[in-house]
């Protein structure tokens, strides 16, 4: 298997001094960092070793109710702070956020394996929620409606809807945090918030730069720990006005069911099954790099990867000659070493995952194009690359969330779309062309949420994210995103004139 050789170090040894200092094994609930009640932990590992980095609380239903109950008594005097001070404090975590830019990229990496760049950009995208939701916290404002009476005026309050309620995934242990932090607590909400078992640490290590930075106590409540306990208080919790949850469509659809029970806002970004649409005018050196970029970045652990490459036949070849090309020059490594494109996966079951969709296409007459290698034990995959599959396949219904590229073709525009909107997923998709009406017409046809043309990238704070179908409700970043976050209240003023 290739790999990339160095010498570097890796393991706790690669963290910074100041990475240790921002290390956590406690939690944040009411200001205080706190253990388990019972005093359990659970360990945290670096996917690129299997080693044991730390140990962190094992929390469950008693202090997902203290969270809930330190938030509930913050709320109000928070939301009553003027906006202008809470975008204050917002814009000091940002900085803190940029200043130890180098030192929570470490962490990420250790516990995550994503590279040190792409980690370091992690951190830098978390930081622009909280730049963008602290200029959106000012502009908060109401209108005034013509009234139905002449004597009558309408007015229309939105106001912070209360308790925040975020589970985040392991993919973006920090971008995922500020994402859903950064709007509820500019829109006035306070926050109680689980990351993913995965990784605690980066999730703990951002909160604690937040509580640095002057969030008062209770305001930000971070705790790790029994996921479907803690949900469980979450969902049923009345004080919890929002629940607004990243990952997969399976979790998110108990959320949802449970969440039903006390009439919960629900803001879901669940899992993707994007198509990647090449047509035969495209350009198809761009196309490849965007390829590359849409389905390895990260290890194709990201939820708008691309899961299916759709090809129009009379390009079909070349490209997919040309993506092999591209592949091969990929380097397999520890995060922490210099030149690593493509970093391990994040535990067995997705190792599992990827070789199981592997062989399933292979099984069913696909042809193994490039990579796929992974030794026993080990979590890194060489990136892969299948051609000539059908859509019976598990890599064309499931997303496989690991680095194997599927690569299907298609004979008209009808048949792209066709195949593109075959899934029950609707959160990105991808098109290739230099046609505009084309362009147009592709996009308003896919039935998901986020559209890149010409381009493999689309994740920016300024705009709306989200899907359509199972892959969610609701848009995080952009001035949509503080939506969720927001009730409508109207006044209707009677006795004027
Ligand atoms: P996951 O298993 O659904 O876990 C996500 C979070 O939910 C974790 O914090 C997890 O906690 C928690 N969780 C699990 N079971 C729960 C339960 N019964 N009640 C309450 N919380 C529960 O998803 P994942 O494997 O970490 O993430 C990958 C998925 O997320 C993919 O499908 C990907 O497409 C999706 N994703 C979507 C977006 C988006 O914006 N649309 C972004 C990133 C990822 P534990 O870790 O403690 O189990």
């Amino acid at each position: 298997m290739s790999s990339v050789l160095s010498t570097a170090p890796t393991g706790l040894a690669a963290l910074p001094p100041g990475a240790r200092q921002l290390l956590r094994d406690s939690c944040l609930i009411d200001g205080r960092w706190q253990a388990a009640l019972d005093g359990r932990t659970f360990a945290v590992d670096d996917p690129a070793t299997g080693a044991t980095i730390g140990r962190v609380p094992l929390m469950g239903a008693a202090e997902a109710d203290a969270a809930v109950a330190a938030a509930g008594r913050a709320q109000q005097l928070w939301a009553r702070r003027t906006a202008k001070d809470r975008a204050a404090v917002l814009d000091r975590w940002a900085a803190a956020l940029r200043e130890r830019r180098a030192d929570l990229a470490a962490i990420l990496t250790l516990e995550q394996g994503k590279p040190l760049a792409e980690a370091s950009a992690e951190i830098e995208y978390a930081a622009s929620f909280l730049t963008f939701f602290a200029a959106e916290a000012p502009r908060i404002t109401g209108e005034i409606i013509p009234g139905h009476r002449p004597d009558a005026r309408i007015m229309v309050l939105r106001q912070a809807a209360g308790v925040a309620a975020c589970i985040t995934p392991w993919n973006f242990p920090a971008a995922m945090v500020t994402r859903k932090a950064a709007p509820a607590l500019a829109a006035g909400c306070t926050v109680v918030l689980k990351p993913a078992e995965q990784t605690p640490l980066t999730a703990l290590a951002v909160a604690a730069l937040g509580e640095l930075s002057g969030l008062p106590a209770g305001t930000l409540n971070v705790i790790t720990g029994d996921a479907p306990a803690i949900g469980r208080v979450w969902c049923d919790h009345p004080a919890v006005r929002v629940l607004s949850f990243t990952g997969s469509t399976e979790v998110g659809k108990l959320l949802a069911e449970r969440g039903a029970r006390t009439v919960k806002r629900l803001s879901l970004e669940l899992g993707g099954n994007a198509a990647f649409l090449v047509f035969a005018d495209a350009d198809l050196d761009a196309a490849v790099e965007g390829a590359v970029l849409s389905k390895f970045r990260h290890s194709g652990q990201t939820c708008v990867c691309t899961n299916r490459f759709l090809v129009e036949d009379s390009v079909a070849e070349e490209f997919t000659a040309r993506f092999a090309e591209r592949i091969a020059t990929l380097r397999v490594g520890n995060g922490f070493h210099e030149g690593t494109d493509v970093g391990p996966l994040i535990d067995d079951d997705a190792v599992a995952k990827v070789t199981g969709h592997l062989s399933d296409a292979v099984g069913r007459g696909a042809a193994l194009l490039a990579g796929g290698e992974t030794e026993p034990g080990s979590r890194f995959v060489t990136p892969a690359l299948v051609g000539g599959v059908t859509a019976d396949m598990r890599v064309m219904t499931e997303e496989t969330f690991g680095p194997l590229a599927a690569v299907a073709r298609f004979g008209s525009e009808q048949e792209a779309l066709a195949l593109a909107n075959n899934t029950r997923s609707g959160l990105a998709g991808y098109l290739w062309t230099r046609d505009l009406a084309r362009s147009w017409r592709v996009s308003e046809g896919l039935e998901v949420g986020m559209v890149g043309v010409n381009t493999g990238f689309l994740s920016v704070e300024t705009a709306p994210f989200g899907g359509v179908k199972e892959s969610g409700l609701g848009r995080e970043g952009s001035r949509h995103g503080i939506e969720e976050f927001l009730d409508l209240k109207y006044l209707c003023l009677g006795g004027i004139g």
